[in-house]
């Protein structure tokens, strides 16, 4: 089923636009040294922009803002049509309400991977009926590819987002989004509503899996490297394509855990945890952002003008459009109780700043907000601001004069390259969590029980958004990809038996398990979570259900040496298991290769080298992050997750040592250079991600006991030492002022990297 919608109205209160310039100057001087930004409209475009503009009717100008859902111009599934689109549907949408966007894949509810020659004749039928309309102004065609071409059959289907954050390399997060847009652009498809830049400090929320994480450095990093991989420098070139930063801005941190739920952050928490990723995917280049379906302090996200246009384009320079996400300005009025009419909702949702409307299902957007500019209530200079927006992101897209039709299959789509990739994404995103006496990894003669619900099934490792929207129908999935079993039986030179049902559903044979244990050397013990995608995912507790305790401890009573693998988007409780088995194997969503990538780690094909993303709880109340406050880790408070956050293990080992600071004074505003050594102490060829934390020690406001500002990862042989230099900018010793401005105090800050840590200090120039 694929979610809800609305109508409404209320009363609107304008809110006046302020921009601080002492913000704008530190933006600025914030911003200095970054990349060319693609926005930069040239003058060429603007002129074309102003010239359609001038060309435009109201009705066509409301038209651009108003993005239907595949189920406005599709015909019904059961037809099964070669190409589902339903003409007439269509040209009552592009040519009678000159509809400028259209969104996901067929068949609403039920979205669902199509063939590339599908969606190849599908866009050509939309492009060609919007070539028909007045003003030939092609339509922008969006699909949510988030860990690869999503709704394309056989697409290379990478590990989700949590997973990418885990590997710590940023050259895999950029390949990702070439290969993403590579295999778009072969399916006609140019504009994908990824990444998501919304930080996972709420495990509870069942789109923690989409995220990079609990930490801002890590997820603006690995965020940037997608968005320049999958744009390049001109996200009009044939192989690229547009990114969406979403969702636009603390959607990620209900504080119940619910999807699409209340939070409250304070300003002061907002620009430090979660505007940051979207002011660097801004600067990468992003011409999109969608908007938060929830609320913040008690403003919904598509009601904020001080989010969507304070801050949005006054203090961070947003030039490209805002799109509002599934139906969120119908409920303004149907659920918030914001406006008293749908109409209402149009009008606040288009004056607090949103530029397009993802309706989804009709035409009620287009129809009210043509009644508000008739009546003067929604000024015209409002229209023609957001649909100047879309026509210049059309225009820099090539979209009214596209460089090559399609990009050839051949050489583009799931290549031999791409999904080798995939699989060292994979196996990098593994994080082996615990190993007592080298336990792993194992002999490949040796026999195995695998059993658990996850142990044979491949949605469980790629989640929501495959191939389907909640990615839970098993019989779509390729039939040449491996799940953990059958990735441990081929590999394996041993018995190989499998016990447990096929599907989250069906009971687990317990008793089946026990017996066969006894035939075993070992038993490989798959948990976690069956998939799900927003709201359906929501659950009350992070503890594991009681069928999956109930095997697992009859596993353990089995007296067999148990490897748990876990296979799930967020940290379920597993401590009571973890702490009684000698080796743990955190899968997370690892994608399509990951059944392989993990029997790789089993076997020692591969060294693990993944590190957490995100702090485990040991408990379901135990939710602290790693960069806790000091108070949060005082008295009888203490950061004491199963696994901290930066934690896996290697089949060998590193030190780091020798850590030093260029200088132990330097000037405000300098920067500071820091130097470590890190050796590889063990006997085996392996990668290690080294990490750079730094402590203010005094502050106005309080700090963080320890934040991640720099890591590198590197690959080192048997007794190699490498020297790592790593560079701290002023921007990186600055945080967010008692007056909610970004400030750099004067003061002592101490450097942490492995068991070392250094001191220096900041005087006034
Ligand atoms: C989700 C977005 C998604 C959109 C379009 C919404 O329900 O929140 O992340 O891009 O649907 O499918």
């Amino acid at each position: 089923m694929h979610k809800y919608w609305a109508l409404g109205n209320m009363n609107y209160q304008r809110k006046n636009l302020q921009i601080k310039s002492i913000v704008l100057i530190l933006t600025l001087f914030f911003m200095l040294g970054c990349s060319v930004n693609t926005q930069e409209t040239n003058n060429e475009i603007k002129n074309k922009v102003k010239n359609l503009l001038s060309e435009m009717t109201l009705e066509e100008k409301i038209g651009q803002m108003t993005q239907v859902d595949f189920f406005v111009i599709g015909l019904p599934e059961e037809q099964n049509a070669a190409n589902p689109i339903d003409q007439a549907k269509l040209e009552d949408a592009v040519i009678k309400h000159h509809v400028g966007s259209i969104l996901n894949a067929p068949y609403t509810p039920n979205n669902k991977a199509q063939s590339i020659e599908t969606w190849r004749k599908m866009m050509q039928t939309v492009q060609a009926v919007a070539a028909k309309s007045r003003l030939k102004i092609p339509v922008m065609y969006w699909i949510d590819a988030i860990h690869g071409a999503t709704y394309t059959q056989n697409s290379v289907l990478f590990p989700q987002a949590i997973n990418m954050a885990a590997t710590f390399n940023p050259e895999l997060s950029f390949k990702e989004g070439e290969i993403t847009a590579r295999e778009l652009r072969v399916s006609g498809l140019q504009w994908n509503f990824s990444p998501v830049l919304d930080i996972g400090r709420q495990p509870l929320w069942p789109r923690l899996w989409e995220t990079y994480g609990e930490d801002v450095h890590l997820a603006t990093i690995l965020g940037t490297s997608f968005i320049k991989g999958h744009q390049g420098d001109d996200f009009s070139a044939p192989d690229k394509a547009a990114t969406c930063l979403k969702h636009y801005v603390g959607y990620s941190f209900p504080i119940n855990g619910k999807d699409r739920t209340p939070a409250w952050i304070g300003e002061r928490m907002l620009r430090e945890y979660f505007l940051p990723t979207f002011e660097a995917g801004i600067k990468a280049g992003s011409p999109a952002i969608m908007v938060n379906s929830s609320e913040v302090d008690g403003i919904p996200g598509h009601a904020n003008y001080h989010y969507l246009t304070t801050i949005l384009r006054g203090e961070m320079g947003f030039k490209g459009f805002t799109v509002s996400d599934w139906g969120d300005i119908k409920k303004l009025y149907t659920r918030d109780k914001l406006a008293a009419t749908e109409k209402e909702a149009v009008k606040i949702a288009v004056m607090a700043g949103i530029d397009m409307s993802m309706v989804p299902l009709d035409f009620s957007f287009y129809e009210l907000l043509l009644e508000l500019a008739k009546a003067g209530e929604v000024p015209m200079a409002r229209i023609d601001e957001a649909v100047s927006r879309i026509l210049t992101v059309k225009y820099q897209a090539g979209l009214f004069d596209p460089k090559a039709p399609v990009l050839p299959i051949e050489g583009n789509f799931a290549t031999a390259e791409a999904i080798e990739t995939n699989r060292q994404a994979a196996r990098e995103s593994i994080v082996l969590a615990k190993n007592v006496n080298n336990i792993l990894p194992l002999k490949k003669a040796s026999s195995i029980l695998v059993t658990g619900p996850t142990a044979n099934l491949l949605s469980v490792l790629n989640g929501g958004w495959t191939i389907t929207w909640q990615g839970d129908d098993e019989s779509l999935y390729p039939q040449d990809k491996l799940t953990v079993f059958e990735a441990i039986q081929k590999k394996s030179t041993g018995k190989v038996t499998y016990v447990g049902g096929n599907s989250f559903v069906d009971e687990i044979d317990v008793q089946k398990a026990v017996e066969e244990a006894q035939n075993h050397d070992i038993i490989v013990l798959c948990l976690g979570e069956k998939p799900y995608a927003e709201t359906a995912g929501n659950i009350d507790s992070l503890n594991l259900d009681q069928a999956q305790l109930d095997l697992a401890n009859a596993m353990i009573a089995t007296r067999k040496p148990v490897i748990l693998v876990t296979l799930e988007g967020r940290p379920r409780i597993i401590t009571a298991i973890a702490e009684q088995v000698p080796g743990v194997i955190l899968g997370f969503l690892p994608g399509m290769e990951g059944g392989v990538a993990i029997a790789d780690i089993l076997y020692g094909d591969y060294n693990p080298n993944g590190k957490l993303p995100i702090s485990y709880p040991r408990n379901t109340n135990n939710i602290v992050m790693y960069d806790h406050k000091p108070i949060e880790s005082y008295e009888f408070n203490s950061y004491n997750p199963l696994y901290p956050f930066g934690h896996g293990l290697s089949y060998t080992s590193f030190q780091t040592s020798g850590l030093k600071v260029e200088k132990d004074k330097i000037n405000r505003g300098e920067n500071i250079k820091i130097t470590v050594n890190v050796k590889n102490t063990g006997l085996l060829k392996g990668k290690e991600t080294v990490l750079l934390y730094l402590n203010d020690v005094a502050a106005s406001v309080t700090r963080p006991s320890k934040q991640l500002k720099a890591f590198k990862k590197i690959e080192l042989d048997p007794g190699q030492t490498e020297q790592l230099s790593f560079t701290l900018t002023p921007y990186d010793l600055s945080f967010i002022g008692v007056d909610l401005k970004r400030i750099m105090e004067p003061g002592d800050f101490k450097v942490m990297i492995g068991n070392e840590t250094v001191n220096f200090s900041v005087t006034k120039p």
